[in-house]
């Protein structure tokens, strides 16, 4: 059985630590860059210190700067404590600060640029709107006023020019989640740059979106499960732990679900962050009931739909991986005919229209199948399914690297696909024994909106 890390129950000096930890493993920050502060509820600001390995920062290195000026802790608190005070005084209901220069915002910063948040539902919802705080000397009293003056506005995500970007919110792992989020969006609109011009959603959109989540489900009586299912669940878990360390997931967005029976399943619950996800978390789903005193995430209605219009698929994976959502923002199709192995697994994948999420459409259980087992939502998420869940993992991760492969090769021409006639021996020597033709045919449903192909 694998246990939540309980994350509230951490002192800041060991979230920090562990926090900054994550961020720079996961590449976005260096050994000598960002820093992160906690505003505890006796006022006291506790920060990473300056010139230390980032990397490896225990929470004894941690500094309190208390709430009347004195430093406690065995090294100098961080050069840029100026704007990350500032920013508190500015806010009383900001927590915790995140600075750091992660690559794609950084990019952002340097063309003097803001990234769109609306290309995607939900990490609007995250970022919200982004401010812009011009150039000044790192650590200066100087930079601390224009990144003020961005909070004071009430933005909680600015881009700092020529530098980075600063992230504040209630909570850390709130914090983390909405730079991670925005680090992910930068990226998803740098990659799509190579496709074509970017669809963001408009207010009406999000808002629609927002308000139309069906029903919550009732609560079962009583909760009952086998050893079979204790492994589906710790499967689940080791599937999310992948998808984190694949970078095909964030934080704040990812769900996976699988079969139990019939159109009973196990599906990763809304409002946990999904690292620090345990066995006890993931919520049953049974007879149109949840598992009592447990959320299921927000997409259990769309997965409950697929199980049911869909008896060969016994798991599914959604996610917004950057790659793949390059062309989920930009409504292009993409062609799976890469190199065999994405053909063979993959044989077609639909990017089909935002408004196929709405309940009251049968659009994306109808055009998910065994032999198309993934589909792009264009601004909104990536979804792959499989017999089992290593399956539609395994799709993901194809599907991904060949996006990547696509996008990485466009400076260097325009892709040359695998040719029909190699697609047939590809058939012949591959999918013989499949009784039904697996070969993808077109059909408006499928297509959803018109899109270029690329
Ligand atoms: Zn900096």
């Amino acid at each position: 059985m694998k246990e939540r890390m309980n994350m509230g129950s951490l002192h800041p000096d060991e979230l920090i630590s562990f926090i900054i930890k994550r961020i720079y493993q996961t590449g976005l920050t260096t050994t000598s860059g960002g820093n992160i502060s906690i505003r505890d509820e006796h006022g006291d600001i506790w920060i990473t210190p300056a010139a230390t390995d980032k990397g490896n920062l225990q929470p004894s290195d941690i500094i309190c700067i208390k709430s009347d000026g004195k430093i406690i802790g065995p090294h100098k608190p961080s050069s840029e404590y100026p704007f990350h005070k500032a920013i508190y005084k500015t806010r009383p209901d900001l927590t915790a600060i995140i600075h750091a220069h992660p690559p794609a915002l950084v990019s952002f910063s340097i063309v003097r640029q803001i990234p769109d948040t609306k290309i995607i539902a939900n990490t609007r919802k995250i970022c919200g709107d982004v401010g812009y705080a011009e150039y000044e000397i790192p650590g200066s009293e100087a930079l601390g006023m224009k990144i003020d003056e961005q909070f004071r506005k009430g933005f909680n995500a600015v881009i700092m020019e020529n530098h980075g970007t600063v992230v504040s919110g209630t909570g850390l792992i709130d914090v983390y989640h909405r730079f991670e989020a925005l680090e992910y969006c930068a990226r998803t609109i740098l990659l799509s740059k190579n496709l074509g011009d970017m669809r963001c959603l408009t207010d009406d959109q999000i808002t629609a979106f927002e308000n139309q989540t069906p029903e919550l489900m009732p609560e079962m009586d009583s909760l009952s499960y086998s050893s079979n299912e204790s492994e589906k669940r710790a499967s689940i878990c080791e599937i999310i732990n992948r998808a984190f360390c694949q970078e095909l997931m964030i934080s704040a967005y990812g769900t996976v679900s699988m079969r139990l029976h019939d159109d009973n399943f196990l599906i990763t619950p809304a409002n946990v962050e999904n690292w620090s996800l345990g066995t006890d978390d993931i919520v049953q789903i049974k007879s149109g009931k949840r598992e009592p005193h447990k959320i299921p995430s927000k997409s259990s209605w769309l997965h409950q739909r697929i199980y049911r219009d869909n008896p060969g698929i016994n798991s599914i994976i959604q996610t917004q991986s950057p790659n793949l959502m390059a062309f989920g923002v930009t409504n292009t199709k993409m062609n799976v005919r890469t190199i065999p192995e994405s053909w063979i697994f993959l044989q077609d994948l639909p990017t089909i229209s935002f408004d196929a999420l709405s309940p009251a459409t049968t659009t994306i259980p109808q055009s998910l199948s065994i032999d198309n087992p993934g589909l792009i939502i264009s601004n909104d998420s990536v979804i792959f399914t499989g017999e089992t869940a290593l399956q539609a993992f395994d799709r993901l991760e194809i599907a991904e690297l060949s996006a990547k492969s696509i996008l990485m090769g466009a400076c260097l021409g325009k892709m040359i696909p695998i040719s029909d006639e190699e697609v047939s021996d590809l058939r012949k020597a591959f999918l013989k024994d499949t009784a039904k033709d697996p070969t993808p045919v077109p059909s408006p449903k499928r297509e959803g909106r018109k899109g270029s192909e690329y």
